[in-house]
C-alpha cells in the first residue's frame, strides 16, 4: 500500500527507472512492514482484542488487522457530526464509519476506546515553515546557517507537528529542497511526521519578500527563496522546482511583514511574471500558493490564477469578490502577526517589523472577516515558525474570534478545506469509507470549546497511532 507513496514523491525519471522501482518497492515493503509492527508493539498493550480474549486465543498482530475506534462523537469534516460512533481502520484506510448501531465490529478486532472524546479527521496546516526555529523571518538564518540546520530543526518540528493533531502540512519555501527531504523520509518511515507537500524555494524579485536586504551591495548573500526577474527565469525556476521535489510553488506577490525595506501591499511581481509562474506550474499539474497581503499585488495574483492567497492580510472588496467567484482559497495565517503584535518583542521579532504587524492588526482583523463573511472559501494556515510548531490547533480559537466562524466552521476550514485546497480530497479531509485513516480525538466537545482541540488525547496518520491508546 505505501508502494505508490514513494512512487510518488520520487522525481519522475527515477520513478520510471524499473530497478529503481523494484529497489522502492522492496525499500517500501520492509518501512511498511516495520511501521505495522510498531504500530502493533505501541496498541496491544492497552487495548484488548475482543474476539480473541472472547475465543481464548492469543491476540495476533497481523498487519491487515481490524482496529475498531469508539467515541462519544464523530466530526465528519463536512460540518456535519454523528453520536456513538464506530470507525473501523484495516491498514492504512478506513473501512467503515457509522454509529454504533450501524456498524458491527468485526470478531479479533482491536478496539480502541476513546468515549468521552471527540473523534475528527486530522487537521491540515496550509502553511508551515518546518524547516525554520528563530523568530526574525529568516534573514539572519539566511547568512548564518545552512540547509542543514534547517533540515534538523524540520525534523523536531515534523514531530511536534503531528503530535498536535496535523496530519497533512503544505510547506511554504524552503531553501535547498529541505521540504522535500523531510517529505520523503517521513514518507518512508524514517522519522515521524506529518505529509508533507513541498515546494521547495519559494520563487522572489530582487529587493522583494524573499530577498535578504539592507546589507553592502558588496556582499554576496543569499535569498531566503529563489530570487529571479523576468518571466522567463520565473519558468525556469518553476521548473527547477518541479525537477527537484515540488508538490505546488510558493511564489511571493507582495512585499511582507518580516522583511526589511518593503511595504506589505507594494506589488513584487509583474503581471508578466505572475502569468508564467501559473501557467508553467498548471502546465506541470502544480496549484500555485501566493504571498499576498493587500492591494494591487494580490487582486493581481488572483486575477493570475493562484490556488491560494496567503495571508490575504488588507484584501480588498474587489479582490474578495474576484476571489470568491474564482474560489481562489483564503489562507490568513492568523495566530502569527497576532503574537507577533502581543509578545514578538520579548520574543527577539525586530523592531520594524513589530511595527509592520502593529499598524496593520486592527485593520487586518476587519478585512479578513469581511473575506470569510463574503464566503470567500478558507484553508487553515498557521505560517508555523519558531514557537509555533506544535500549536497549530491555536489558529481554530482565532478563526472563531476573528473571522466570526462557529467551531464547525472552522474544524471545516482545518479539514475538508484543507484537503480541497491542496488537491488531496479523495484520500484526506473527512472520514469516510476508503479514506485514509488520519484521525484525530481530543477530550470532550470543540463545539463547546475549540481550545480542546489544542491537546489531542489521540492522533493516527495512515492506520498508525502516534498518540494516545497505545501511542508513545
Ligand atoms: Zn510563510
Amino acid at each position: 500500500m505505501r508502494l505508490p507513496a514513494l512512487r510518488a514523491v520520487l522525481p519522475a525519471p527515477l520513478a520510471a527507472a524499473p530497478a529503481a522501482a523494484r529497489l522502492a518497492a522492496r525499500l517500501a515493503a520492509r518501512l511498511a512492514a516495520r511501521a505495522a509492527a510498531l504500530t502493533a508493539a505501541l496498541v496491544s498493550p492497552t487495548i484488548a482484542p475482543l474476539g480473541a480474549q472472547a475465543a481464548g486465543a492469543p491476540a495476533a498482530a497481523a498487519p491487515a488487522r481490524v482496529t475498531a475506534i469508539r467515541a462519544d462523537r464523530l466530526i465528519v469534516g463536512d460540518g456535519t457530526q454523528l453520536l456513538d460512533p464506530v470507525v473501523l481502520v484495516q491498514g492504512e484506510r478506513i473501512t467503515a464509519v457509522g454509529t454504533a448501531a450501524q456498524v458491527a465490529v468485526p470478531r479479533g478486532a482491536a478496539v480502541i476506546d476513546l468515549r468521552g472524546h471527540t473523534l475528527l479527521p486530522g487537521f491540515i496546516d496550509a502553511h508551515t515553515h518546518l524547516t525554520s526555529i528563530d523568530n526574525d523571518g529568516g534573514d539572519l538564518a539566511a547568512l548564518r546557517e545552512t540547509p542543514a540546520h534547517g533540515a534538523i530543526y524540520a525534523t523536531v518540528n515534523a514531530e511536534r507537528t503531528l503530535r498536535a493533531g496535523f496530519t497533512t502540512v503544505r510547506e511554504a519555501g524552503s531553501l535547498g529542497y529541505v521540504d522535500v527531504a523531510v517529505r520523503d523520509a517521513i514518507t518512508r518511515g524514517l522519522i515521524p511526521g506529518p505529509r508533507i507537500h513541498a515546494s521547495g524555494p519559494a520563487l522572489g524579485t530582487t529587493g522583494g519578500h524573499a530577498d535578504v536586504n539592507g546589507w553592502s551591495p558588496f556582499l554576496q548573500l543569499p535569498g531566503t527563496g529563489a530570487i529571479v526577474d523576468g518571466a522567463d527565469a520565473f519558468r525556469r525556476q518553476v521548473r527547477l522546482n518541479v525537477k527537484y521535489g515540488a508538490d505546488q510553488i510558493k511564489i511571493v506577490a507582495t512585499g511582507g511583514v518580516l522583511s526589511v525595506g518593503d511595504a506589505i501591499g507594494a506589488p513584487q511581481m509583474t503581471a508578466e511574471e505572475l502569468a508564467a509562474a501559473v501557467s508553467e506550474a498548471a502546465r506541470l499539474g502544480r496549484r500555485v500558493m501566493a504571498h499576498a497581503h493587500a492591494g494591487d499585488g494580490l487582486l493581481a495574483a488572483v486575477r493570475a490564477g493562484v490556488a491560494s492567497i496567503e495571508h490575504g492580510s488588507l484584501v480588498s472588496d474587489e479582490a474578495i469578490a474576484e476571489m470568491k467567484q474564482r474560489g481562489t482559497y483564503l489562507v490568513p495565517t492568523l495566530i502569527i502577526l497576532e503574537e507577533i503584535v502581543r509578545d514578538g518583542a520579548a520574543k527577539g521579532v525586530p523592531p520594524y517589523a513589530v511595527a509592520k504587524a502593529t499598524a496593520i492588526a486592527a485593520e487586518r482583523r476587519v478585512r479578513l472577516r469581511a473575506a470569510f463573511q463574503a464566503g470567500v472559501p478558507f484553508a487553515l494556515g498557521t505560517d508555523a515558525t519558531s514557537d509555533i510548531h506544535g500549536r497549530n490547533g491555536e489558529e481554530f480559537r482565532y478563526m472563531v474570534e476573528i473571522l466570526g466562524a462557529t467551531p464547525m466552521e472552522a474544524i471545516t476550514i482545518g479539514t475538508r478545506n484543507g484537503a480541497r485546497l491542496l488537491g488531496v480530497d479523495r484520500d484526506l479531509g473527512t472520514v469516510a469509507t476508503g479514506k485514509l485513516a488520519d484521525l484525530v480525538a481530543v477530550p470532550g466537545n470543540p463545539l463547546e470549546d475549540i481550545t480542546r482541540l489544542q491537546r489531542p488525547a489521540f492522533v493516527m496518520k495512515g492506520g498508525a497511532v502516534f498518540v494516545g491508546p497505545g501511542g508513545r
